[in-house]
């Protein structure tokens, strides 16, 4: 399979493999890059998952979109690798809230969090090809919460790796300082910074703009523009459907959004040929995507905080992966109108591009006493806690559903013990410590903190790199 950027210009969609697209993350010329055409199953393809693995499943998903970059064997037992820490059987285990109403548990990795299902397998195929290339990386991010211990989780004792991962000092939680902190690997670094979430994605987005230190260095990034994250997001929802009934009977599914890169996975899904019915971005206040498909405008706002933090984005970098599919996959259409969307704050959409959109999604903004009310209100009906931002989606899915024949499936992003305070808000209980969080407060901390300063931080990483520089 062969990859293009959302932003190619006219003659220039020969296509890059998935080797290059994997370690490069966003294309040269600021695009996204998507598959030049994904595969599309009939029936029987989907049939023939039933009562298979998580593992199995994800090798056949995940296999024509790797095209030779791994040998098959060798990339089937990654998978297996990858997903065996994984505390449920299942690996992604669906469980019933009330009549067609499911959750589909997605904390079950080692963060507890839905990112770790796709950068499980992404941070070993990352070092597998860098190492297959003899390079090595410096991967560097900011993170306000779960992305970095995710991120870092995926990293460590990687050889070809060395991950230096931004936090602002005092604005997370300890919960989610201690998930990074505490990881005794010598290639990981958390590092708090004297600023704020903001202070640290500009210091991020400096060291990327210093050529001279981005070159030293071998600077990358693993973010949630990566389409190897977006592929292996897919899995989930094939097997969910399968799981339900697929492909004989439809699937409709309810996503918590931020960057629109989960949801637009099961879109993807739905390209492939998945008979999802109906497919409900939710968000919290944060409703520049909700606006967009209400009003057919979207235009920027100030990022407000609520109760559920990783959705608290303005920005939803993976819409234009969506887009480039709206403007009939043209990269100088999708170019100029993100081009304009970056120098105005409004993205440039026509009446019928709004209309199809609609046709493929429904979108409902969850405010936080709604969050709270839905929270309590599956407790005492189900004795069942969910987190701030699973309860976003399962308000949108009693929301927008209409067919009670096809089951609903709530995804399930992070553990309720991630979020014990709004756990304790909304249901007046807290959430009992899975054994992984439990131990965490017994660790020792590497606690490093910096001033918000690039050359400090510069200096940091320069002297923290294993081997001094990229080979
Ligand atoms: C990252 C995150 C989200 C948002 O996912 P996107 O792919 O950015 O839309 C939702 N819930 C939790 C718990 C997250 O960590």
């Amino acid at each position: 399979m062969r990859y293009i950027s959302t932003r190619h210009g006219r003659a220039a969609a020969t296509g890059r493999d998935f080797d290059e697209i994997l370690l490069t993350g966003l294309a040269p010329d600021g695009g996204l890059y998507v598959p030049q055409r994904l595969p599309r199953y009939r029936a029987a393809w989907f049939d023939a998952l039933r009562g298979l693995s998580y593992a199995e499943v994800a090798a056949r998903v995940t296999q024509p979109f790797l095209g030779n970059a791994v040998p098959v064997a060798e990339w089937r037992r990654m998978i297996e690798a990858a997903y065996r820490p994984f505390t449920h059987p299942a690996v992604a285990p669906l469980r019933q809230l009330d009549s067609g109403l499911w959750l589909l548990e997605l904390f079950h990795g080692p963060t507890l969090a839905f990112k770790d299902y796709a950068l499980q397998l992404v941070g070993p195929l990352f070092d597998r090809v860098l190492r297959k290339r003899r390079r090595r990386v410096t991967i560097i991010g900011a993170t306000s919460g779960d992305t970095g211990s995710a991120a870092i989780e995926a990293c460590r004792d990687r050889e070809a790796i060395d991950l230096f991962m931004l936090y602002p000092a005092g604005r997370i939680s300890e919960v989610q300082r201690r998930q990074m902190t505490t990881v005794p690997a010598p290639n990981v670094h958390a590092v708090a910074v004297e600023g704020t979430f903001d202070d640290c994605q500009d210091l991020v987005k400096a060291m990327f703009a210093d050529a001279a230190f981005r070159d030293e260095l071998g600077l990358s990034a693993v973010n949630s523009i990566n389409w190897a994250r977006i592929m292996a997001q897919i899995v989930y929802y094939v097997a969910a459907a399968v799981a339900l009934g697929a492909p004989a009977h439809d699937v409709a599914f309810a996503v918590p959004t931020g960057n629109f890169g989960n949801v637009y996975a099961a879109h993807v899904a739905r390209r492939m040929g998945l008979p999802i019915a109906r497919l409900a971005i939710a968000t919290n206040r944060n409703d520049i995507l909700t606006r967009f498909f209400a009003r057919g405008t979207m235009s920027l706002g100030a990022v407000e905080p609520t109760i559920s933090p990783s959705m608290d984005i303005q920005v939803s970098s993976n819409f234009e992966r969506f887009f480039f599919e709206l403007a009939g996959h043209s990269g100088p259409k999708t170019e100029a109108a993100f081009k304009h969307f970056r120098a105005s704050g409004t993205l440039p959409t026509t009446r019928r591009q709004w209309q199809a959109a609609r046709a493929l999604f429904q979108a409902e903004r969850v405010d936080d006493d709604a969050t709270r009310a839905t929270m309590g209100e599956l407790y005492r009906a189900a004795g069942v806690l969910i987190d701030p931002h699973t309860a976003v989606a399962l308000t949108a899915a009693r929301r927008v559903r209409r067919e009670p024949a096809t089951p609903m499936v709530v995804i399930g992003t992070a553990h309720p013990a991630k979020f014990p305070d709004a756990v304790m808000a909304a249901c007046g209980v807290r959430p009992a410590m899975p054994p992984r969080l439990a131990n965490l407060m017994a660790l020792p901390e590497r606690r490093v903190s910096l001033p918000n300063d690039l050359a400090a931080v510069q200096n940091f990483v320069r002297a923290h790199v294993r081997q001094g520089v990229a080979a």
